[in-house]
């Protein structure tokens, strides 16, 4: 029997898949990357904004689509979008078998056998308190080069705007020693890299009684085999000392810090229920005196966003010059505290608003690259196109940020010391 597994959304839900897929292949199916080719087809949706949604429907179609040709195809959806609406799923989609939720993925492969016993759909969706272990089978699905570890699922910060609480759960912290033993795994096959996720990595620990990245950190880097360790999705009011202090000491652990902002006007970010801006500015001064690269992202057109508001946004990017940022306009997403603020700002304003971030940070990064000519530093390769190979340095996350491209023959996984010969395109550099 083939299975074709379509994943969707952000790293978080590609390891889910790559958990789903280990299961699969130790379950002795076949797997295929051509949906046309599969009896099975498993859709990982994404749900956390209409964007999201939308895309997720999409595909839904064209899966359907497939199984207009082929009666007997089996389509099973999981993930946030079923999470999100329950059964109302099978109506909107009545071609589906079954829906799974966020924390019962891991038993796809018995619902597979229950459906085809008992040739009736299936609902498996509960309130999400599951988080995958070391001992489940995975297959990492990255380049040679770098392999994600989620150390965390859920999330209880609660920002206004935000649904991932109410699709993904309370947050739960994995047991650093369960932790350990899959990056040892992941050293074993040859990975060069690893990045740490979570929805909030700085949180970690915090439902065991206090937060302790620091010495998971401080633990993962016995692992001598990792050139790098790197930190994504990180809080501005998670950060402490001795945080701070592993990342600035540790040569293993990237100088990189994902830290979305959101907005740096303090009367948006209370509306938010997220710090404030006088709060996060010292650290932002702290990681960047510490040499730190800074990758953030901003949301624009947040309920009661006024010009005075964003133009403080504007002034702030200038003056702190993030390395890299990217922006978002705000989605109005029911059953969110920020969906129920009347003042909502129009369409038409967020878009103008997103491309002047983007305009802005654009020149901001172009002169970072600029400033990088000169100076040595290793360059990680991910892949092999068009006669160039393409990798990362320290100071660029690969899939996010810009790309250095590399002349020789150099292969996935390998490791190039380099300068930066010339500026390409609006992100990217050419390292020779
Ligand atoms: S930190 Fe805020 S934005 Fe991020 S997942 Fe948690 S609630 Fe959502």
């Amino acid at each position: 029997m083939k299975i074709s597994l379509i994943s969707l959304g952000c790293p978080k839900n590609r390891i889910d898949s790559e958990v789903i897929i280990g299961e699969f292949g130790v379950s002795g199916y076949e797997i295929t990357q051509f949906p046309e080719d599969a009896d099975v087809v498993i859709i990982n949706t994404c749900a956390f904004i209409e964007s999201a949604r939308d895309e997720s429907r999409k595909i839904i179609k064209q899966v359907v689509k497939l199984k207009e040709k082929k009666k007997s195809l089996l389509i099973l959806v999981c993930g946030c979008l079923p999470q999100l609406t329950g059964s109302s799923l099978l109506d909107e989609f009545p071609q589906i078998d079954g829906i799974v939720g966020s924390s019962d993925f891991h038993k796809l492969p018995d619902i597979i056998l229950k459906l085809k016993k008992n040739k009736k759909k299936i609902t498996e969706i509960r309130t999400p308190d599951f988080i995958y272990n070391s001992h489940l089978p995975r297959l990492i699905s990255t380049p040679p080069s770098y392999a994600y570890l989620k150390i965390a699922e859920g999330c209880s910060n609660h920002c206004s705007y935000c649904k991932i609480p109410q699709l993904r759960g309370e947050y739960r912290s994995r047991e650093i020693k369960d932790i350990l033993n899959e990056a040892h795994n992941i050293a074993e096959m040859g990975y060069k890299e690893l990045i740490l996720i979570a929805q909030d990595t700085t949180n970690f620990g915090i439902d065991k009684g206090e937060r302790t990245l620091h010495k998971l950190l401080k633990e993962l880097t016995k692992t001598k085999e990792f050139l790098w360790i790197r930190l994504l999705y990180t809080h501005p009011a998670h950060f402490d000392d001795k945080l701070i202090s592993i990342i600035e000491n540790s040569p293993q652990i990237c100088k990189y810090i994902d830290l979305p902002l959101q907005h740096t006007h303090s009367d948006i970010l209370k509306r938010m229920n997220r710090p404030s801006w006088e709060q996060t500015k010292p650290l932002i001064k702290k990681l960047q005196k510490a040499g730190i690269t800074i990758r953030t992202t901003f949301l624009v057109g947040f309920p009661g966003e006024k010009e005075e508001h964003f133009n403080k946004l504007l002034s702030d990017i200038e003056e702190f010059e993030f390395d890299w940022a990217g922006a978002f306009t705000y989605s109005c997403e029911t059953d969110t505290p920020a969906a129920r603020l009347t003042d909502q700002v129009p369409f038409k304003t967020k878009k103008e608003r997103v491309a002047k971030v983007f305009e802005l940070q654009k020149g901001i990064t172009h002169k970072k690259n600029i400033e990088r000519k000169n100076e040595q530093f290793l360059v990680l390769i991910d892949t092999k196109e068009k006669g160039h190979s393409i990798g990362h340095s320290e100071f660029q996350c690969p899939e996010i940020d810009g790309k250095c491209y590399c002349s020789g023959k150099l292969n996935p996984g390998d490791v190039f010391m380099g300068e930066v010969k010339k500026v390409k395109g609006e992100y990217d550099v050419e390292v020779g």
